[in-house]
């Protein structure tokens, strides 16, 4: 529960998010895989930063 899945868009195996190769064809899964796992980094990062900022508390 909670793992995204990629479909292979050569294969259609699925995938775990954030693969970069297909784990049963081996070629390289979506860009999208990649950049939807760094936007979910990115935003992880922003809100650990954000509750660590006083800028809206002084
Ligand atoms: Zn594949």
């Amino acid at each position: 529960m909670g793992i995204r899945l990629i479909r292979c868009k050569h294969c259609n195996h699925v995938n775990k998010f954030g693969a970069r190769t297909c784990s049963y064809c081996f070629k390289p899964t979506s860009f999208l895989n990649r950049i939807l796992f760094w936007v979910i980094l990115a935003v992880g990062l922003g809100m650990v930063v954000y509750l660590n900022t006083d800028w809206m508390g002084r």
